[in-house]
């Protein structure tokens, strides 16, 4: 398997009363290293793409990535750019990028010319932003490309955000990660959401399992699906008894807990989202818990019930 370790810049629309709600980013460049698994670099990919629907250069993406209209006018045309980077790609890879929003970038202006990237969804890649928290940071922060490559004393040799130096350094601090560390670390784009209940899927850790569902038109039906409400021991995945039912902080997310007769507590959350194409779906984690865990969720039922209780009053 390969690693598509990928970078894009996007322009928008100068005015936003000309921003065309089907493509807010205008890709203009597509910039990509492919590395093995032992992470040498193999291949490289670029391309600048032609705009089509805003071809006059934001003013802070112009001063951002200096490019001009007339170097952008020689570029390809989008379709063309997107599918030679999909052929390139080639079969058995997984995405790699800086933070969360390329993949859903490239599918977007993908689907607005009616191409189609992947089968499968939702798609599976590294966000080496969050792998170099979790290394570098506990966890605890989301820090810049550059400030990446200083910390981990990587050459500097080109400037950051174009495409083409942003992938690049990208690759480096991924060279720079210890992979077979963070390899269950995947993150899911969730673009296109599994269409059917075939689709929907589980990743599986350690001592943890992760859902997405299907999408569905209101939030009473995705609440009504057995599936996504049940809980089952990630150790086990025997049904667990239930200690603390499903309840909502009053935001999109919902807690529970669990116990497995064998393992101990299991705790859940879900999170209600919304799709692009305007579906309710739901990402669901089951994790093994501690008191602590079970403390602090009873804790926060607590408080809610509280709240609920004054503003009664
Ligand atoms: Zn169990």
């Amino acid at each position: 398997m390969n690693y598509i370790v990928f970078d894009l810049e996007w322009n928008q629309a100068s005015n936003i009363h000309y921003s065309d709600n089907r493509m807010q980013f205008e890709i203009i460049e597509i910039a990509a290293f492919k590395l093995d698994e032992k992470l040498n670099i193999v291949d490289e990919f670029q391309s600048i793409v032609r705009p089509k629907l805003y071809k006059t250069l934001h003013p802070v993406i112009k001063e951002i990535t200096g490019f001009t209209e007339e170097e952008l006018s020689r570029g390809q045309d989008f379709k063309t750019a997107a599918q030679r980077f999909v052929e390139w790609c080639g079969e058995d890879y997984m995405f790699c990028t800086w933070a969360t929003q390329d993949l859903s970038e490239l599918q977007n202006n993908m689907r607005y010319y009616g191409m189609k990237l992947v089968d499968k969804a939702p798609l599976l890649y590294y966000d080496i932003q969050k792998l170099f928290s979790i290394q570098a940071d506990n966890n605890s922060t989301r820090r810049s490309l550059e400030y990446a490559v200083e910390q981990l004393g990587i050459e500097k040799k080109e400037e950051f955000h174009r495409a083409g130096a942003d992938a690049y350094y990208t690759a480096q601090v991924m060279r720079c990660i210890h992979m077979e560390q963070v390899k269950e670390v995947v993150s899911i784009d969730t673009f296109v959401i599994p269409r059917n209940k075939k689709e929907e899927f589980s990743i599986c850790y350690n001592d943890s399992v992760r859902f997405v569902s299907r999408g569905y038109e209101s939030r009473s039906r995705l609440f009504g699906d057995k599936r996504l409400m049940s809980v089952k021991c990630p150790k086990c995945n025997n049904r667990v008894t239930r200690k603390l039912g499903w309840f909502s902080d009053g935001s999109k997310t919902y807690y529970y807990i669990g116990e497995c007769a064998n393992h101990g507590y299991v705790s859940g959350k879900i999170r209600v989202k919304k799709s692009p194409f305007n579906e309710i779906y739901a990402i669901k984690y089951i994790a093994m818990a501690d008191d602590d865990e079970y403390a602090k969720i009873a804790e926060k039922k607590q408080q809610i019930k509280e709240k609920r209780k004054i503003k009664r009053k």
